[in-house]
């Protein structure tokens, strides 16, 4: 893709990037899990005896697509149109606006850390009783979400969430290097935090990432909570205000130790 690339063949090129996006990192892990292999991971399942039915899963792939659609009519016309001009962003894997390409690690960075704060203070907004109510609702019919959640909004709510792309390419200097990265990355840990199973090496917990970074166990607490835990990569902001789960790390230990008996016995 470059300035040059036609409205229709860059939206489409968006959109089939996404659908594989979806599939590869959603659907394969939501077929690994649920469909081929549920037993060898019986011990990482985050809440027991409980599971989604046929519905819940195609009421979820039905959202997600829906969220990635909208995200298309939110991103094409900024980057297939002369706006282009007016962002932040360039058409270049080595190549960034206003400053060297050597930044990009650490604006790479800077864009999770606002995406966090964006997701958090919306996600915030959206438990308001009026909004969970009318929007946010669709997300929490997940009680004990899978993969195939991870995009699962309302449409007014993924407008609310896509608007952060808007903001980030007027704000921040991109590259098509820098934004891949972010997509992939961005997806790979929202597929994580809803897959219902927690992975995480068990060395993870004495790092010092673990106090920084929000596992499957957290975002899955959110979900069956409610009104705890609204982070989207990083800890930071809830427990800043007091929003974590409180038994949050005592649950994490509970599901390790019981995947560390299975691993020892
Ligand atoms: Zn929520
Ligand atoms: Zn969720």
């Amino acid at each position: 893709m470059n300035e040059n690339t036609s409205f229709f063949t860059g939206a489409l090129d968006l959109y089939i990037g996404s659908i594989l996006k979806y599939f590869f990192f959603a659907g394969i892990p939501f077929l690994i899990f649920y469909v081929f292999f549920p037993n060898s991971f019986k011990n990482n399942k985050i809440q027991e005896g409980h599971h989604s039915k046929k519905s819940d899963f195609i009421r979820e792939v039905y959202f997600s697509n829906q969220s990635l659609i909208i995200s298309l009519f939110m991103t094409a016309p900024l980057l297939f149109t002369p706006v282009v001009k007016y962002t932040a962003f360039t058409f270049s894997f080595t190549h960034l606006k206003y400053v060297s390409v050597w930044w990009s690690p650490l604006i790479l960075l800077v864009v999770f850390i606002l995406h966090d704060t964006y997701f958090y203070w919306v996600h915030v907004l959206f438990h308001k009783p009026f909004f969970l109510k009318h929007f946010h609702i669709v997300h929490h019919k997940s009680h004990n979400p899978t993969s195939l959640s991870s995009l699962s909004f309302s449409y007014t709510e993924a407008i609310f969430q896509m608007f952060f792309n808007i903001i980030i390419v007027f704000l921040v200097p991109l590259d098509e290097t820098i934004i891949i990265i972010f997509g992939i990355v961005a997806f790979i840990c929202n597929s994580y935090g809803h897959l219902g199973y927690e992975i995480m090496p068990l060395g993870f917990r004495k790092s010092f990432l673990f106090p920084i970074l929000v596992t499957s166990t957290h975002h899955n607490l959110h979900h069956s909570k409610t009104h705890y835990n609204f982070g989207l990569y990083f800890r930071f902001w809830d427990r800043l205000m007091k929003t974590e789960y409180p038994k949050y790390e005592e649950l994490y230990d509970k599901i390790q130790a019981r995947r560390m008996a299975k691993i020892t016995s």
